[in-house]
């Protein structure tokens, strides 16, 4: 990976090789912490953060199913964000704050162990590639909504995607689709999944996923680009025959899925709907979209 010179830990700035944890770590051995994965972009006003205060909602949900009092207020760890930018000099990137129950105490019950946090942002380039993926069913169904809650995003849960990763892998695929305890299509391991029918967008209800924010961005700009939407039950055959399959996530940004197990989407090639989808994201990122301009914080 591309590192930087400095990484922000607990409310300081200290160097990239010295942001280290002890090995006894509550988080580190039972996966109880919370992270988010968060872009920002060049712009023509230098560069800007997409989401963030959604980002840093979302962070702060996820932290409160854990019962983790971040000792830091949303307004600081934003402030942290956009200095840490400022301070590693980069015109755009990945940023990646994490809070974790941290040494002090073992034992699965967390209460006791001090919160730490950090941020580290690094260049990262298109997660899945330029290309339209091969992707593969894998036999690991996504998180139980019984048995965690899906909408927070958990290090815990990252091992269901782990584990469907290297189910693709073995498969001679790049990304994983996993469905629900149901047998609906769910989402990929890191990045929700829409699918285009007669020139509908569907994208899986909320229940079993982590409701994105790219998501959510996507369905807006969709409404812009006249293109009818909506949230339904996606069934695996709906999903094989659909005229396009794309992800969407923060690191995925838009990309589209050529193949499912082995079965092209139309012709394998990018469809048009995901295309205009795709050329407004990235016209809405780079600050090119005056009615999105919100969504932009601009590093100053
Ligand atoms: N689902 C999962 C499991 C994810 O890890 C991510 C990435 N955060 C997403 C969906 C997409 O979410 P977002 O658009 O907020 O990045």
């Amino acid at each position: 990976m591309q590192t930087v010179s400095k990484i922000w830990m607990d409310g300081k700035l200290i160097p990239w090789e010295k942001a280290q944890i002890h090995v006894l770590t509550h988080t580190f051995h039972y996966g109880g912490g919370a992270f988010e994965g968060i872009r920002f972009y060049e712009t023509n006003k230098g560069p800007a953060v997409f989401r963030l205060t959604d980002h840093i909602k979302r962070l702060f949900y996820s932290a409160s199913v854990l019962d983790m009092k971040i000792p830091h207020s949303r307004k600081d760890l934003e402030n942290a964000v956009i200095k840490l930018i400022k301070a590693v000099k980069l015109k755009s990137g990945y940023i990646r704050p994490i809070v974790y129950y941290g040494y002090e105490k073992m034992g699965l019950d967390p209460i006791g162990s001090p919160v730490n946090t950090a941020i580290a942002v690094w260049p990262w380039g298109a997660y899945l590639g330029e290309k339209p993926v091969k992707t593969h069913i894998s036999k690991f169904i996504r998180i139980h909504p019984s048995s965690t809650y899906p909408e927070a995003k958990l290090c815990g849960h990252y091992v269901n995607s782990i584990l469907a990763s290297l189910d693709a892998r073995h498969n001679n695929a790049k990304e994983a689709i996993l469905l629900d305890y149901k047998g609906n299509v769910a989402e990929g391991p890191g990045e929700n999944i829409f699918m285009v029918k007669n020139g509908v967008l569907i994208t899986p209800k909320k229940g079993s996923i982590l409701s994105g924010i790219t998501r959510d961005s996507l369905k807006q700009l969709a409404k812009k680009l006249k293109i009818q939407n909506k949230e339904a039950l996606i069934s695996k055959k709906e999903l094989l025959s659909a005229d396009e399959v794309f992800f969407s996530g923060t690191a995925a940004e838009v990309t589209a899925i050529g193949s499912i197990d082995g079965k092209k989407i139309s012709n394998g090639k990018m469809g048009p709907i995901t295309s205009s989808l795709k050329d407004l994201f990235t016209e809405t990122v780079h600050g090119r979209v005056p009615e999105f301009k919100n969504w932009l914080t601009y590093v100053k």
